[in-house]
Parts: C-alpha cells; structure tokens; sequence
C-alpha cells in the first residue's frame, strides 16, 4: 500500500482543528475516519507563511504530501471584509496561488480547496448552486474575497486542461464551532454573537446585537464539515465545486440566533438590535443537492445542540480562544 500523506493547509483554525477531532475521535477505517496508513498533518501558519513561494515549498519538501486540503486565508466577518479589501484580495489570490502551484510541482495527486457561498453574485436566483459562481459581480461588502476565492475555481480548471491535475474545491456555507475567531468586531456573526453576549452575562450589561437581526443564514457545524471534507477526500473525483450546506429550509434568522445564544449562554438581561449597522446581504440560500445526491445521505447535527457545544467550548477555553 503507497503511503498517504494529508496535509491539512489552515489545520490551526476552526476548520482545520475540526477535521482533527474527526480524524482522531472517529474509528479508524470508517467512512469518516482515517484510513489505514495514513498520516494526517495539521499546518498554521507558524509552519510557513503561504503567501511566499519559498516557504510553501518548504512545507511541501518537508511533509511531500500526497493529498491536500486546502484551507488556509484571511478570513473574517462583515466588518472585516469591508474594511480590509485589497488584503483579502491579495493575500488569499498569493496563497491560493502558492498552493496550487506548488502542488502540481509536487505531483499532489489531489488537493481540494476552501471556497465560500460568499462568493456567489449579489443579485442571482435563489437558491445558488455549484453552476452559479461566475454569474455576476459579487456583494460590495466582500468582492476582494469573492474574486481571489473565484479565482481558485478558475485555477482549478486551468491545472486540470493543461497539466491533467485532481484539484477540486468545497464551498461551505457559514461554518461555526470550537476554535473559531471569537473577536468582537473581526469575526463571522456567530462566534462574536456568543463573546457579546457572554460579556454581557459576565458585566451586567445589554446585549447588542449588530443589524436588524432580520438577515437570513444558513450554518454548518464545523464537525459536520469536517466529515464532508474527509469524504470529498475519499470519495469526490470532479473538478467542480460541491457546496456542503444544510438545506435550503433550514435557513436561521440573526434574530432566532440571537435568542438561541442567548438561552445557550444563559443570559437573563436586557438585549436589543443596533439598526445603523449594516445588515449585509439579507439571504442566500444555497441548495444542498449535489452534495446530497453524491453522498447518498448524512446526518447533520441539530443547529441547537452544535450551538450549545460551541458555547460550552468557548466558555471552557476563554483563556486560550482567539478572542
Ligand atoms: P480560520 O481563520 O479559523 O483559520 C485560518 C487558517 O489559515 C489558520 O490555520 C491560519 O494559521 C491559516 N493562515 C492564515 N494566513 C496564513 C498564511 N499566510 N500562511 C499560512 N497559513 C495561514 O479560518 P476558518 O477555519 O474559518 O476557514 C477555513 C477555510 O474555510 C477558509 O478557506 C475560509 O475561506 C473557508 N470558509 C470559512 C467559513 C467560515 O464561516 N469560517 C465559511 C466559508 C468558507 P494560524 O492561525 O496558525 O495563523
């Protein structure tokens, strides 16, 4: 048996950390476990920083890893991606870049890359799905994002005409859970939602909720994502994209989600909406299909329980979460 040898590019962050557990908790030879004589390495950027060619060829020369899932970026919230463009644009476009590459000089003989519903058109028909990425500019709030994460789709394809490569990317919805970016102003709504209102319990103070709390999301347990990518890994073999979601009906309001943080948390005070922040766009549904069809069948976990596991972890590690 050839050796296998995953590496996990962004292994340090929410995504990453959450295949680890799977890779270690799951029964190994299972659908969702490690395989047989695998070896699994989990890189942050402590180990290289992808935006230099020279150091991810090093990581490349140190690990020579056979297959690769990619997910390393500059990620962030609204906030975030409003005010930083050019460098959302930018530093993923050079690290995307730099790992492709690198792997088809490697001879990876599979790589899936991170993409994101964020990069779909603003103004496209509902819901999206894997055909629609390229059909219109992306929302203001993020087009640096959007376009260097396109681009991935455009590579993609372009290594697989011309060099023959087996390189695929996976567009997650809002993805939550244990080590996330639990920041107040830089991180995704959920994760700076749960730090707000655990403040609040903690200060006697009003929990604020950016927006009008009436936007629509649909979210990904980072422990289900993971078993998607571990099966993407396995079993997916196209290069096109594949959106791993819950369904289309199990979209949350900002407002429901507020009220299920703040029972989680166990929050007793006062909470309101701040109206002259920016809502974003207000739903994009995307289906689950394609991803349903291939896999024949999974079984999410419920929105509440990962909410309240993800809170549970937060408040157990507020001394070493990214905060
Ligand atoms: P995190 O912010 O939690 O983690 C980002 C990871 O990227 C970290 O491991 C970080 O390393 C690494 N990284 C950042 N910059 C560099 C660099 N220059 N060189 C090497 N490594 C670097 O992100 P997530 O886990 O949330 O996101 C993973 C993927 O999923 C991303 O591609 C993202 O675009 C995508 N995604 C995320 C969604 C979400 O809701 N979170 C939604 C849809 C897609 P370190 O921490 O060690 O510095």
């Amino acid at each position: 048996m050839s050796e296998k040898i995953v590496l996990v590019t962004g292994g340090t962050g929410l995504v990453g950390q959450a295949i680890k557990h799977i890779i270690d908790t799951e029964p190994e030879g299972s659908r969702f476990g490690k395989q047989p004589g695998e070896k699994w390495i989990f890189a942050g950027s402590a180990e290289g920083d992808l935006k230099d060619i020279t150091q991810t060829r090093a990581l490349f020369e140190k690990y020579k890893p056979t297959q690769v899932i990619h997910l390393a970026a500059i990620v962030g919230g609204l906030f975030k991606n409003m005010k930083y463009k050019l460098t959302f644009l930018r530093d993923n476009f050079l690290i995307n870049d730099n790992v492709l590459h690198v792997s088809y000089e490697f001879k990876v003989k599979k790589v899936i890359s991170c993409l994101s519903t964020c990069v779909f058109p603003d103004k496209v028909e509902y819901p999206l799905d894997e055909n629609k990425i390229h059909s219109g500019p992306p929302h203001d709030s993020n087009f640096g994002y959007a376009h260097a994460k396109r681009m991935v789709d455009v590579q993609n394809h372009a290594y697989k005409e011309e060099f023959g490569c087996n390189f695929t990317s996976a567009i997650p919805t809002n993805v939550f859970g244990p080590h996330d970016n639990f920041d107040l102003e830089d991180s995704h709504v959920i994760p700076g939602l749960i730090h707000k209102c655990y403040l609040a319990k903690k200060n006697n103070t009003p929990f604020v909720v950016a927006g009008t709390g009436k936007p629509l999301r649909q979210f990904i347990y980072s422990y289900d994502l993971a078993k998607l990518f571990i099966w993407m890994l396995k079993e997916y073999d196209d290069v096109e994209p594949v959106i791993l979601s819950v369904g289309e009906d199990e979209e949350v309001s900002i407002k429901d989600l507020a009220d299920s943080i703040v029972k989680a948390v166990g929050f007793k005070g006062q909470y309101n909406f701040d109206t002259s922040r920016a809502d974003g766009q207000f739903r994009k549904p995307a289906s689950n299909k394609k991803l349903l069809n291939l896999i024949g069948g999974f079984e999410f976990t419920p929105f509440n329980e990962a909410l309240d596991q993800t809170v549970k972890w937060f408040v157990d590690n507020y001394d070493k979460a990214r905060i």
